[in-house]
C-alpha cells in the first residue's frame, strides 16, 4: 500500500521546477508535488509535517495563508510559566589588563547566574 498526499502549499504548483512538470507537448503544467506518507527520507512519523508538505517553502506558505484559523485551533489567551530557580554564584575570574607596554591577568571575582528547573509533581 502506499499512501500519499498532495503538498499542501498552496504556491507548490507555480514553482518551476523539472520536478513539477507533467504532461506532453503543449499541454504541460506545474503540477503540485505528491509526497509519498511514511516513505519520505526525513522521518517516519505518521504526522511528520513533512508528509503534508514538500519542504519549508511550502508549510510556510500555507501557515502564512491559514495563520489566523490555526491559531483559532489552539488561541493561548495566558501565559503559562515554568517554576524555576535562579541561583547567582560568585566565581574567581580574571581579565586580561594592558597598560600600553605590558599586560596582565587581574584576579576579580565574577558573578553567574544560573536558571535551574524545580522538580514538581505535577511532572
Ligand atoms: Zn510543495
Amino acid at each position: 500500500m502506499s499512501n500519499y498526499n498532495w503538498c499542501h502549499g498552496p504556491n507548490c504548483h507555480t514553482q518551476e521546477t523539472q520536478s513539477r512538470v507533467r504532461g506532453s507537448g503543449d499541454n504541460k503544467v506545474l503540477r503540485t508535488r505528491r509526497i509519498k506518507e511514511d516513505s519520505n527520507y526525513r522521518t517516519h512519523e505518521r504526522y511528520n509535517m513533512f508528509n503534508y508538505f514538500c519542504g519549508n517553502n511550502c508549510l510556510f506558505d500555507y501557515i502564512r495563508l491559514h495563520l489566523q484559523e490555526i491559531v483559532n485551533i489552539a488561541p493561548r489567551r495566558e501565559a503559562l510559566e515554568t517554576p524555576i530557580k535562579v541561583v547567582k554564584e560568585k566565581y574567581e575570574s580574571q581579565r586580561y589588563e594592558w597598560n600600553g607596554d605590558n599586560s596582565r591577568y587581574v584576579p576579580y571575582t565574577a558573578t553567574r547566574t544560573t536558571i535551574k528547573s524545580v522538580d514538581n509533581d505535577n511532572g
